[in-house]
């Protein structure tokens, strides 16, 4: 009687601990174990975290302040290199909340999102280097301007694109681990990099594919920056979707323009449908259409054009853009990058190359540390979002 009650009481804890170890997020199968980042012994690290964000679920929101208090205090050490990491506080798009991850993860999963993870090494790196500067001076301004108590969004319109562990597992499948090391690598070999111009890091601007060219920032931000000017970019044209056309009928421009013309017969866009001027680099800067002059970077949001580098064709239905190029065209082209990284070019090369002007800072420099209150914890505190939660890394 005594020996059956206590197989009993055995039996519920092993189901128990087979629970909270499933909660917990704690591999089960073999591929689970091999996805693992970091060794399993090392990962009992991460268990704090892990069993605080169960216990967030189950429990009151006042109570969960407790945890709050502690987390400001409390530092999870970094196990790459032992020293205490920067923490960002992302806004995540996909769910409305702010987030608090490691700029190491942040990055990883900014180069996952923004870059295809087969591209060249140097250029991932070059990438990776481009979202931590982008970061950087986000946390030593305002922060998100859209999200308040984000240092930056995952709104690829607004900050910068981000992908969860969770959604490159969904996107790459199959060569997730491979593509996984990859960008764990570019980030890893790239740590502390940063651009800077006069001290300060740069506002980084980047695209998928230039069209053989890049812009001039004031063309299309209204805005001169020294180290945001047209460069060449070669050996673009083997990227898918180098060169695309996009057709659309006169009711369908009619429509689309409607917004911004006002109610516009499709006769006179037929009549009228022209370009009105150039930019130097042979990107169209204006359309004429009934009467207006149109700038063609908003022509480009409104009909969701790929680029305004396009020339035109038309007939009795409509007007056929023939586009080259993928995105506004400034900074850093992406595609470029992969075909200098291709070449054997370094990421240092590429960023010098798209940034001219710029410098490569090796190290996280004090001024930043110090702005962002990693020097000075006690000045954070305004800084921590209402509902923190530590993302491990990709
Ligand atoms: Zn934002």
């Amino acid at each position: 009687m005594r020996k059956g009650r206590l197989h009993t009481w055995f039996c519920i804890l092993v189901l128990v601990l087979a629970i909270v170890w499933r909660m917990i997020g704690a591999p089960v199968n073999v591929k689970e174990f091999q996805d693992l980042q970091t060794p399993f012994w090392q990962a009992r690290i991460l268990l704090p975290s892990r069993l605080q964000r169960v216990l967030l679920q189950w429990i009151p929101v006042h109570l969960s302040e407790l945890f709050e208090k502690e987390k400001t205090e409390v530092s999870l050490v970094n196990a790459d290199d032992g020293k205490e990491p920067v923490w960002v506080n992302v806004f995540l798009a996909e769910e409305n909340r702010v987030v608090k991850m490691t700029m190491a993860g942040y990055v990883c999963g900014v180069v996952a999102a923004e870059m295809p993870a087969a591209y060249h090494m140097e250029a991932l790196k070059a990438q990776a280097v481009a979202a931590r500067t982008r970061v950087m001076k986000q946390m030593m301004q305002d922060g998100c301007s859209a999200h308040e108590g984000a240092d930056i969004c995952t709104d690829s319109t607004h900050c910068q694109a981000y992908a969860s562990p969770a959604s490159c597992r969904e996107r790459w499948g199959d060569s997730y681990t491979v593509y996984r090391d990859r960008v764990l690598a570019a980030e890893e070999q790239t740590r502390n990099c940063w651009l800077s111009y006069q001290k300060q890091p740069i506002t980084v601007v980047y695209h998928a594919i230039s069209g053989g060219r890049t812009e001039n920032a004031q063309t299309v931000f209204s805005q001169a920056l020294p180290y945001l000017v047209s460069v060449e970019s070669r050996g673009e044209e083997q990227a898918a979707g180098f060169r695309q056309d996009a057709a659309y009928t006169f009711e369908e421009m009619a429509e689309k323009l409607s917004g911004l013309l006002g109610t516009v017969e499709p006769q006179d866009i037929r009549r009228t449908f022209s370009v009105g001027s150039y930019t130097e680099t042979g990107r169209v800067h204006t359309v004429q259409i009934a009467g207006r002059e149109v700038e063609a970077t908003v022509l480009r949001a409104l009909l969701g054009l790929r680029s305004t580098w396009f020339s035109l064709s038309c007939d009795e239905k409509g007007i056929t853009f023939h586009q080259q190029g993928y995105g506004h065209g400034v900074g850093m082209s992406q595609a470029g990058a992969n075909a200098m990284a291709g070449n054997g070019r370094s990421f240092e090369d590429i960023l010098l190359h798209y940034f001219p002007g710029v410098t490569i800072e090796n190290e996280m420099n004090e001024i930043f540390l110090q702005r962002t209150g990693y020097l000075r914890r006690d000045d954070n505190a305004a800084k921590q979002p209402v509902l923190a939660e530590t993302q491990e890394a990709l």
